[in-house]
This record gives structure tokens, C-alpha cells and sequence, in this order.
């Protein structure tokens, strides 16, 4: 992991706490943001908010048909 990491413009040795080439200036591209886990984040809690409403769907259908068939 301590290894330097070559600069891509001028290959150049930075080392690892370096975000920027001591030589040429030029700016490591850190991490690419999670874009895709962000998305999938997103998705999933979009899913499980539609999986609650249907839930309360169901459960209001079920309560309703009880107190049909039951109390009037
Ligand atoms: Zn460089």
C-alpha cells in the first residue's frame, strides 16, 4: 500500500499521502465517487419505501374486509 504511485502525466514517483505531482503539478484523481453505490443506495431504499406502502395497502385491505364482512 506505501508504495509511490506514478504520476500519469510525467510518471514521476508521488508519494502515497501526495493527492498532487511534486513534478508536473498534476492532480491525482482520487477515488471516482460511488456513483453506482450511491445509485443502488437510492434504489433500494425507493424499493423498500414502495415494499412499506404496499404493506400498509395490504394491511388497510385486510383490516377493511375484516370489519366488512364482521361489523356491518
Ligand atoms: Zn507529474
Amino acid at each position: 500500500m506505501d508504495s509511490p504511485i506514478e504520476c500519469p502525466r510525467c510518471d514521476a514517483p508521488i508519494p502515497p499521502p501526495a493527492k498532487v505531482c511534486l513534478n508536473c503539478g498534476h492532480l491525482l484523481a482520487s477515488k471516482p465517487p460511488p456513483e453506482e453505490a450511491l445509485r443502488g443506495m437510492r434504489a433500494s431504499r425507493a424499493a423498500a419505501k414502495i415494499l412499506v406502502i404496499t404493506l400498509i395497502l395490504y394491511m388497510l385491505a385486510v383490516v377493511g374486509t375484516f370489519i366488512y364482512d364482521h361489523l356491518l
